[in-house]
């Protein structure tokens, strides 16, 4: 009896894990919400499931109803008081659930459709969760759309797929010995929940639809399983305040009001908080606690729910004084008796000076700006994988002023000169600024496309760069002179190519030993044209059959017979410019035997 007591206590202070989806656009993450939220007339509505801000919260009692086509041996105990998951989809809610760089997302749905397997999207997802070390199953959604497909709505899967023809089972498990590859991969191994022997070491794989609701008893019951056998350590309630912000919005009636997630702790009307805004911390006192009034409580004459205090896990609104500016993704703490309001400021503010104070060293890199902490964390951490290299940091919509500070790198290094915008908007006056100045905006709501478009831009720049430097990049070449058709003017010769290739635009020069000791490069201009038997062509290569090359001069060319001979050799006219300007936009064009070949030429024209 006594155990029993003790056993009843922990559970009254277990508080109710919080879940996040995750996963690609139109994967079926909302119609997953949607449907899980959906009561079953026919077993009877599943209790209490309320609707919260941000949040819908699952009683105890409603996930026994839920799981119960699963848990006819009822060997599946539940032991936390039930599940809040998040309503808004996606990535800006996990990055933003946050806290001292841990997350409060306890757990996670990453939606897959089986049908297309990992998608971009679920990639940075992945990476997110791997991230911040969150325990996540994988929901394997749209399984009714597997060819010849039978459904009975709502049912566990095992028992789902039984029924199914054996071209049915052979395609599922096909499409899913394709999704446990594609996990590897990605370094996670995966397999098929009731075939998972270690929930720590594999991911779990659930078949879901979220049209017929197949596999959804099963998916509960895993994250519950999960939670339960993972993490009942940090499930633990706590008296202390965690607590933050996933929105900020306007509200009429209410001015600007933050949504927030509690993770733990008891929030109350009155309480003095703290939350980071954009010029720094804000300090204010809760004027109202505010929860969605439900269907019946509807006559009451606004839409909320006015409560004197709320006790986590909760999604609440938060009315107060001079909430504008306040940053999704911020912390919020409460102000206790003993607390010193000026620490505890300087504590939000960190969290945004850390992420400001990541730019390079050099002081030469792209400007970022992102809506919220979470995702202007997530958007730094993804470019620092990337090794691109951040100059400036923004929080918000972007303004001139911040284009013009992302303008200070067309003098530095003009490539940096651009703004990867994460899920925020540009000002009208921006646009026009950067669009006259040459500052590229570019602006997505996936990470992943800011990186594209970034490649892209940087690849566009090599290419103009490359035009630009054309007759600068010199390959080299050693020619052979076998007749003279031409003496000058232009001159017009037979040649071998003994080494290297020689191109159209080659500037060409013959090394003539001077009788007193020294040497003279006379320089013959460049190839304009490349013939063999009376056709032209681009290049000729070390070996093919002699070519009649034409070499061109602006000025007045060198003639054979005055300032050089037929017996000279020729060779490509390089440079210290010309080798850098290989190096720099050509290193992939040049092969290794025109490296030594440059190597040498250099001694020949006194190149160090
Ligand atoms: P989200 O972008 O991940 O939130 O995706 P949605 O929930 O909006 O779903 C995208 C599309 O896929 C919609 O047209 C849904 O009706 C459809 N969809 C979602 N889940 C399923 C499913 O399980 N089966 C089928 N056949 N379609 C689905």
């Amino acid at each position: 009896a006594h155990q029993a007591a003790l056993a009843a206590r922990s559970k009254e202070n277990l508080r109710s894990p919080i879940c996040c989806i995750l996963g690609h656009v139109d994967t079926g993450k909302t119609k997953l919400l949607d449907k899980i939220r959906q009561t079953n007339v026919q077993e009877g509505e599943a209790g209490g499931i309320t609707q919260q801000i941000g949040a819908t919260y699952f009683p105890g009692e409603a996930i026994k109803q839920k799981t119960a086509v699963v848990n006819q041996d009822g060997k599946f105990e539940l032991k936390v008081p039930g599940l809040l998951i998040i309503d808004t989809p996606g990535h800006e809610s996990f990055s933003n659930l946050r806290s001292r760089g841990s997350s409060l997302c306890n757990i996670a749905i990453l939606v897959v459709d089986i049908m297309h397997g990992l998608e971009p999207q679920t990639l940075e997802s992945m990476k997110l969760l791997r991230d911040r070390k969150t325990p996540f199953i994988v929901a394997l959604n749209k399984i009714d759309r597997l060819y010849g497909w039978k459904k009975v709505d709502n049912n566990g899967f095992q028992e789902s797929l039984a029924l199914q023809s054996r071209g049915v089972q052979n395609e599922f498990r096909n499409r899913l010995e394709q999704t446990k590859l594609a996990f590897s991969e990605q370094g996670f191994n995966a397999e098929l929940f009731y075939e998972n022997k270690s929930m720590a070491r594999y991911v779990s794989l659930v078949p879901t639809s979220a049209h017929t609701g197949e596999g959804i008893p099963d998916m509960l019951k895993l994250i519950l399983q999960l939670t339960q056998e993972r993490m009942v350590g940090s499930l633990m309630y706590l008296s202390e305040v965690q607590a933050t912000v996933l929105e900020v919005k306007a509200i009429e009636g209410f001015g600007m009001t933050i949504d927030v997630i509690l993770s733990n702790g008891i929030l109350r009307e009155g309480d003095r908080i703290v939350v980071c805004g954009v010029e720094g911390a804000i300090t204010t006192n809760i004027r109202a606690l505010l929860t969605p009034a439900v269907m019946k409580e509807l006559r009451v004459k606004s839409q909320y729910v006015h409560n004197k205090e709320v006790k986590a896990a909760m999604g609440v609104k938060i009315s107060a004084p001079g909430l504008d500016g306040a940053i999704a993704g911020s912390r919020l703490l409460v102000v206790g008796p003993d607390d010193d309001e000026e620490d505890l400021e300087e504590e939000v503010e960190a969290d945004l000076n850390k992420l400001f104070s990541r730019v390079s060293t050099s002081g030469r890199g792209v400007s970022v700006q992102a809506s919220t902490l979470g995702s202007l964390e997530a958007l730094l951490d993804f470019l620092k994988d990337c090794k691109i290299p951040v100059a400036n940091v923004g929080i918000g919509p972007v303004f001139k002023r911040d284009v013009m500070q992302c303008g200070t790198m067309l003098e530095k290094s003009p490539d940096y000169a651009v703004m990867l915008c994460f899920d925020i908007k540009v000002d009208k006056e921006a646009q026009a600024y950067a669009e006259e100045n040459g500052i590229k905006i570019f602006m997505a709501d996936i990470i992943y496309h800011l990186f594209d478009s970034f490649t892209k831009h940087m690849e566009e720049q090599l290419e103009k760069k490359k035009e630009e430097s054309k007759l600068l990049a010199v390959f080299p070449c050693v020619l052979n002179t076998v007749a003279v058709f031409n003496k000058t003017g232009p001159i017009v010769v037979g040649v071998d190519v003994v080494d290297g290739n020689l191109r159209v635009g080659t500037p060409i020069a013959a090394v003539r030993q001077l009788p007193t000791g020294g040497k003279e490069v006379v320089n013959l201009g460049r190839v304009s044209s490349i013939e063999r038997d009376h056709k032209q062509i681009p290049i000729c290569k070390k070996g093919q059959p002699s070519v009649a090359v034409k070499i061109e001069m602006g000025g007045s060319q060198p003639t054979y017979g005055r300032q050089l001979e037929e017996t000279d050799m020729l060779y490509s006219l390089v440079s210290r410019a010309s080798i850098d300007c290989l190096k720099e936009f050509y290193r992939k064009e040049v092969t290794n035997d025109e490296w030594s070949l440059i190597i040498k030429l250099k001694p020949l024209f006194d190149i160090n």
